[in-house]
């Protein structure tokens, strides 16, 4: 997926400023900069939460064009190339774990309940929580509920997963149980695209780091460039050490 001259302006504040992005198919990239930098602008755009004001996407056969007319239909087809998970989960308080699973599915993508079923079951093996198919969201742990948000966007089939700071709520034990689905789920090559302040984490997951400052990339390129002690951007140097 390809995002080329993507501006954004909140009133007259200009939030993204000519973005141009690659995200690798296949691959992790991890979103860092300071607060209020855009990053979550960023991510809520690919997943159109956020409408750009102008520049374009590429996305396989799909072609974006904000200062033109972006169909409903390109919309919701983009929509479903980029499964969102958030920071506070939100999961549907009235519904168990595995409805919660299966809702989209079922509803979006007209699966049959016995097939819908069955792949959340193999998506909560795979996040470590088979036991709790039939648990509601209030009786679990955060890091439990954020990883039946993690199912719950891999239901979808997303092309891609879109995690903002998904473990900032967390304790960092239950930080841990989360950033090992993440990891497991790189490691799988499912494409991920992940904001996060967890420096530790970013370098161990990343294959691509993107540094964004006041709505532009400022570093677009490999963890081991990004981190090297002798990283020419000053300002970079003094993140990473405020943030480690
Ligand atoms: P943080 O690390 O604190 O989450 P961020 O990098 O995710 O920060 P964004 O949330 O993308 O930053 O915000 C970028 C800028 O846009 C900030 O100045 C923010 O105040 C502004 N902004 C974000 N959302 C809105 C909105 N809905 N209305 C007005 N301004 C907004
Ligand atoms: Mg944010």
């Amino acid at each position: 997926m390809k995002i080329e001259k993507i501006n954004k302006w909140f009133g007259d504040k200009h939030v993204l400023k000519d973005i141009d992005l690659e995200f690798p198919a296949g691959q992790t990239t991890v979103l860092v900069g300071p607060s209020g930098s855009g990053k979550s602008t960023i991510l809520r755009s690919l997943n159109l939460l956020e409408q750009p004001n102008s520049g374009t996407y590429d996305f396989d056969e799909l072609h974006l064009d904000f200062e033109r007319n972006v169909s409903r239909k390109q919309k919701l087809a983009l929509r479903q190339k980029t499964g969102m998970v958030f920071q506070d989960y939100n999961l549907f308080p009235h519904l168990t774990v595995l409805q919660n699973i299966t809702e989209g599915p079922r509803q979006v993508l007209k699966l049959p309940k016995e097939t819908a079923e069955q792949t959340a079951m193999e998506l909560l093996a795979k996040v470590g929580l088979k036991d709790f198919a039939n648990a509601y969201p209030a009786q679990l742990s955060g890091g439990q509920a954020q990883r039946v948000a993690i199912a719950r966007a891999l239901a979808m089939k997303p092309a891609y997963v879109l995690l903002d700071e998904p473990t900032s709520a967390l304790d960092p034990e239950l930080e841990l149980e989360v950033l090992r689905v993440l990891l497991k789920l790189a490691q799988e090559n499912q494409s991920l695209i992940i904001v996060t302040h967890n420096m530790v984490f970013a370098r161990r997951v990343a294959d691509k780091i993107v540094f964004v400052e006041d709505g532009t990339i400022k570093y677009d390129g490999d963890p081991a460039g990004f981190f090297a002690p002798n990283n020419p951007d000053e300002r970079i140097r003094h993140f990473i050490a405020a943030m480690t």
